[in-house]
């Protein structure tokens, strides 16, 4: 499968600082099923043509990957190494990352500003709804062409086969074209490789974030990439609506005549991926995490917190320590993740608990992007190495809903120092933590955004560093305690 982006207009070698990829080196990348190729057919001060070639290895679709016991995803006899699917997506996601945060260090406002722009998918599937192409694509602001083709030259009565090649061209932002393609692909191709669980449901409204709660078709769109799944569905609307009533504006549609599905067994490929993905950093983190913990409870033992809120508790790990805290009489603990949840349930082990820590501990998922009324009412919330999870453009919604609707007398907010990176072995200066960080503060920037949400919501902050201090490199994590001035 391939994708072409193609940029027209002056210096459109450009293109290849805006997608961290150099248009005179090739390059490959190690995907789960195969490799993914980046190079440039065109290069040129007018037009510049950016390829990502996909060679899925259909033998091990098929089979299951060396060394796991489960069988293969798909047939032996299947279209997917050869059709835009899922699987474009995810390398779109894993090859094009940095461009879609909409990050370009050296060209941030090259970045910033609409071009021309072409993308051309090749054989995507969509069998009968060629005229939902144009009704998805052209409300972004693209002209919609595609090119169909005969099922079999020798059989022209079998009529056309369900794959088009699909050519979408406009003034956009780089990010917003494949932020629309990483969605749009997998609403025409209706086969994820994946398990869709409700993390999909926290993607597909990050990535939608600017374009998709005012969409024409976003109930089609919202039905098909989360496979018709009501549940998930349901969910994605409910939050679709609430981020609708933060910005002034209500939306009252419902996704009809979704099929009722039964949820299938997650693969044993899915499980390995998201075993793969959770993953962090592992010896170094153990103590890291041990000491920013100890930190956060002293902060909230400083204040005298009785009602504790974490916001992104992950597993759990905080919530742990603060249940042998006498002093701590609620502690909720809030997370988009449903799988993250399920596992600071057991860690809690509140199914065998007694009453009494029932009642003092509750667990929920929601999203800290969305007004929620339930993060209000208490004495400090804490954000433990979570805002690097956010995409930068969601930060100023966070920043809302905890400052100003929220607004609890102390936040404690904890966050890497991206300086210190250096001293991590397998990372560079420019590297991330973490595959699913969107960003990493330096302690200047740090400062200057949390000093700037304390001035603009009424809070005094206090920064510290945790973890080993480098004298050049300041601390792994660095913390600001935030507390109302009222
Ligand atoms: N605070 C925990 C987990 C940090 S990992 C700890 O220190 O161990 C980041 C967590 O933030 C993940 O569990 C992820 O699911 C959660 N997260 C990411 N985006 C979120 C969002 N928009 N709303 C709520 N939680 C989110």
């Amino acid at each position: 499968m391939l994708l072409t982006l193609t940029y027209t207009g002056q210096n459109t070698t450009d293109l290849g600082y805006l997608l961290y990829k150099n248009p005179y080196r090739p390059q490959v990348f190690n995907l789960n099923h195969g490799k993914a190729y980046v190079f440039y057919p065109e290069a040129s001060h007018e037009r510049t043509t950016a390829a990502l070639l996909l060679d899925i290895d259909p033998i091990d679709l098929a089979r299951g990957k060396v060394g796991t016991s489960g069988g293969g995803l798909f047939d032996y006899v299947n279209d997917r190494p050869y059709v835009s699917s899922s699987f474009l997506s995810t390398a779109i996601a894993k090859v094009f990352g940095t461009a879609m945060t909409g990050r370009a260090d050296t060209h941030q406002a090259l970045s910033d500003s609409p071009l021309n722009l072409a993308a051309t998918v090749t054989m995507l599937p969509c069998r009968g709804e060629q005229e939902k192409l144009k009704t998805v694509f052209e409300p972004l602001g693209y002209d919609v062409t595609y090119e169909t083709f005969v099922s079999d030259e020798n059989f022209p009565n079998w009529g056309n086969s369900k794959y088009v090649t699909l050519t979408l061209s406009g003034r956009v932002r780089l990010r917003d074209l494949l932020k629309h393609l990483y969605v749009l692909i997998p609403v025409f191709d209706r086969h994820k490789h994946y398990w869709v669980g409700a993390d999909e449901v926290e993607k597909l409204l990050r990535m939608g974030a600017d374009w998709l709660p005012n969409h024409p078709e976003k109930t089609y769109i919202t039905g098909r990439y989360l496979s018709r799944r009501r549940l998930l569905v349901n969910m994605a609307f409910e939050r679709l609506s609430a981020a609708n009533v933060l910005d002034g504006e209500v939306i009252a549609d419902e996704p009809d005549e979704l099929e009722e599905l039964e949820e299938p067994e997650a693969t044993e490929e899915a499980i390995a991926q998201s075993k793969i993905e959770e993953q962090k950093e592992p010896d170094k983190k153990m103590n890291l995490n041990t000491q920013r913990l100890g930190s956060v409870v002293a902060a909230l033992k400083s204040c005298g917190a009785q009602r504790v809120i974490d916001l992104g508790c992950g597993e759990g790990n905080l919530l742990f320590l603060l249940i042998k805290e006498r002093q701590i009489t609620q502690i909720a603990g809030v997370d988009v993740s449903h799988a993250a949840l399920e596992r600071a349930n057991k860690k809690l082990k509140l199914e065998q608990a007694g009453d009494a820590l029932r009642d003092r501990v509750t667990l929920f998922q929601g999203s800290l992007t969305y007004k929620d009324a339930r993060f209000a009412g208490y004495d400090a919330a804490c954000v433990i190495e979570v805002i690097e999870h956010l995409d930068m453009s969601r930060l100023a919604a966070f920043e809302r809903v905890l400052f100003e609707f929220a607004r609890p007398p102390v936040v404690v907010l904890t966050t890497p120092n991206l300086e210190y990176n250096e001293k991590y072995e397998t990372l560079d200066a420019l590297s991330l933590r973490h595959s699913d960080h969107r960003f990493e503060y330096t302690r200047a920037e740090f400062r200057e955004w949390a000093s700037d949400v304390a001035k603009k919501h009424g809070y005094a902050v206090q920064f510290s560093e945790i973890g080993d201090l480098d004298a050049k490199l300041g601390a792994p994590t660095q913390m600001g305690v935030f507390t109302l001035c009222e």
